[in-house]
């Protein structure tokens, strides 16, 4: 289930956002936005390359915390780095609902996680 949702959202989903939003070049929108899974070759320099339980945002550099506020600056771009940034934004989307799915298993994964230390940190600092 969790891998079904996570191929129809890298594969599927961005193949219905190039025909919403760039209808009359949706084939060349896709194509950028499937290009844009050239993020996961970040996953080439972790050891193991893959690894089940590993919430890959916060951990991988171009998933990393500190790279978003660059994904989101490219977004004020024109075309084509916008649809680059969408498709980049998009993946992290994707890969964040992998990490819920992985938190929600493995309790020791979440304390292991850049990310879900910065929500517990976020959480904590509004009194929840
Ligand atoms: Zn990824």
């Amino acid at each position: 289930m969790q891998n079904l949702i996570h191929y129809t959202l890298h594969l599927i989903f961005p193949a219905l956002i190039a025909y919403v939003f760039f209808r009359k070049e949706w084939k060349k929108a896709y194509f950028i936005l499937l290009c844009t899974l050239l993020i996961d070759i970040d996953h080439l320099f972790a050891n193991p390359i893959f690894a089940a339980n590993r919430c890959s945002i916060g951990f991988h550099p171009l998933h990393s915390l500190y790279i978003i506020p660059v994904y989101i600056g490219l977004l004020f771009f024109k075309k084509p780095l916008r649809i680059v940034a969408i498709g980049l934004l998009f993946h992290l989307f994707t890969d964040f609902i992998d990490c819920l799915f992985i938190f929600s298993k493995c309790k020791a994964c979440v304390a292991n996680n850049v990310l879900a230390n910065f929500i517990h940190n976020i959480l904590e600092f509004f009194g929840f």
